[in-house]
């Protein structure tokens, strides 16, 4: 199938053709021709599979065939979880609409909103936000989305994982009845169902299995290893294996800064990326990573999720993720755009269990391997680490404080306050 053959326009063939695209990625083909009949759609579709161009082509094709009010109101609203991932939509539409008379912004916190708001005034069609700071400006009746035609839901399990369904709820309330809806998650859970029910209507419903982030598509390997050694054995696989980046995973904001200051004084360089970092700091250290002066990114999954780095050899859970579905996300940044790539997961003793569950998910053994020097401690104890346990670097989970800190925390806070729409706004 090709781009042309699906009816978009000529404008836009020009820009898929510029930006290097031959043929469309199964969740285009599947979601583009509903899209443009005008109906609702459910897709599945996770990071690295072209889902963003899978909505925004279809949707820049609507608004720029059928042009309305000259001083531009907001006609299409896409809300994003994520402030970068915001940034990285709000680039592919940029580059979409370059050949047409189409204006496109976007909003998220972190940042002065003076800049945002003026861009506004001079008039938007395509609005790209995260909800706290979409609510805000409305609050303060510097936006007003009444006229959205079309509306985009991305990520919206992310969404429901930092809490923003009260947000989202806001946001529908303030939009037209009449509009087309699309939703794109990557895991389809109950709460998932439940959002789309209240959203969508009739949705036509499509799924891509990711052609380049599929579980096959990625070696995977599980290194069995003492906890305190995790530090030394990460730092001799990327040195020993001469790589040249690699996204490593924390399961805490303080186990990635301690991670990445022992990185750097072992001569890797190396930058953490996660919720406690202001936006300059997460903007510097992605485009240092880009760049390839930064040689590893250590992450939290929040800060992770939604990140366009393409082309990246390794993937380290240098702690596994509690939630299994966090598993799939994090090795999906890897093996993309045909490359293949390589996730490994150092795990120890208390990971067991996370193991097993991720094993269950994802339907197959991983690889396991031990490395001389770096065995496992067979008397540490094999219970979970507990949620909110911060406790890199210690051989008894018993002994160890209850240091709550971290995305565990963020979510038992969430828990007990998704109306905190600044809380959330601060956080990733
Ligand atoms: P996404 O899943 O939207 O984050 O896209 C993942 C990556 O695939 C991005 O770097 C896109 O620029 C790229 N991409 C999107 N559609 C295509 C396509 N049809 N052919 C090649 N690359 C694409």
């Amino acid at each position: 199938m090709s781009f042309q053959s699906l009816g978009l326009s000529d404008a836009l063939l020009k820009a898929i053709s510029k930006k290097g695209y031959t043929t469309p990625s199964p969740i285009q083909e599947k979601a583009i021709p509903p899209i443009l009949e005008g109906r609702d759609v459910l897709a599945s579709a996770q990071t690295g599979t072209g889902k963003t161009a899978g909505f925004t082509l279809p949707l820049l094709h609507y608004l720029s065939e059928n042009p309305k009010d000259k001083f531009r109101p907001i006609r299409a609203l896409i809300l994003t979880p994520t402030r970068e991932l915001a940034a990285q939509v709000y680039e592919s539409v940029k580059d979409y609409s370059e050949f047409l008379n189409i204006k496109s912004a976007v909003i998220f916190g972190g940042v002065n909103q003076k800049p945002q708001v003026a861009t506004l005034r001079r008039g938007v069609d395509v609005l790209v936000a995260t909800p706290g700071r979409l609510l805000d400006l409305q609050n303060q009746n510097l936006l007003s989305i009444k006229r959205v035609e079309v509306f985009v839901l991305d990520e919206a399990d992310r969404m429901l994982d930092m809490g923003f369904l009260r947000d989202i709820e806001r946001v529908m309330n303030l939009m037209p009845n009449k509009r087309q809806n699309l939703m794109f998650s990557a895991t389809f859970s109950k709460d998932i169902r439940k959002l789309a029910n209240s959203i969508l209507n009739q949705p036509v419903q499509v799924e891509a299995t990711p052609e380049n982030s599929t579980v096959e598509a990625i070696s995977q390997k599980v290194y069995r290893v003492a906890k305190n050694k995790k530090t030394d054995l990460i730092i001799k696989l990327i040195s020993d294996g001469n790589w040249k980046q690699a996204l490593v995973f924390t399961r805490t904001k303080h186990g990635a800064n301690r991670l990445t200051k022992k990185m750097i004084s072992a001569g890797i360089s190396a930058a953490a990326i996660h919720g406690n970092k202001s936006q300059g700091a997460r903007t510097k250290a992605l485009a240092g990573f880009k760049k390839g002066t930064v040689r590893v990114l250590v992450a939290t999954d929040i800060a992770a999720r939604g990140l366009d780095i393409p082309l990246l050899p390794h993937v380290v859970n240098f702690e596994l993720p509690n939630i299994s579905e966090d598993y799939v996300h994090r090795i999906g940044r890897t093996g993309r755009a045909g490359a293949n790539g390589q996730a490994l997961s150092l795990v120890s003793a208390d990971e067991t269990l996370y193991l097993k569950n991720i094993e269950k998910l994802i339907g197959e053994r991983i690889e396991v391997e031990i490395i001389e020097g770096f065995e496992p401690d067979p008397n540490a104890s094999t219970e979970p680490i507990k949620p909110g346990q911060n406790r890199q670097g210690s051989n008894n989970s018993r002994k160890s404080k209850s240091h709550n800190s971290g995305r565990n925390q963020n979510r038992n806070r969430r828990n007990k306050n998704t109306n905190s729409r600044r809380h959330n706004d601060k956080r990733n």
